[in-house]
């Protein structure tokens, strides 16, 4: 598990957390995340932006 932040703001997607809000369970891989995925918080980046950090 992995977690990835987005460049812009301090939005992270954690593997381990997914997002529910945005309809991705606890455990869900970053890989299952749609490519045109948008950050949830500022909604300038795109998941192919996110940097991982662990
Ligand atoms: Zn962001």
């Amino acid at each position: 598990m992995a977690a990835y932040q987005c460049p812009v703001c301090d939005y992270v997607y954690d593997e381990l957390k997914g997002a529910p809000r945005e309809g991705f369970p606890a455990g869900t891989a970053w890989d299952s995340v749609p490519d045109d995925w948008c950050c949830p918080d500022c909604g300038v980046r795109e998941k192919i932006d996110f940097e991982r950090t662990a």
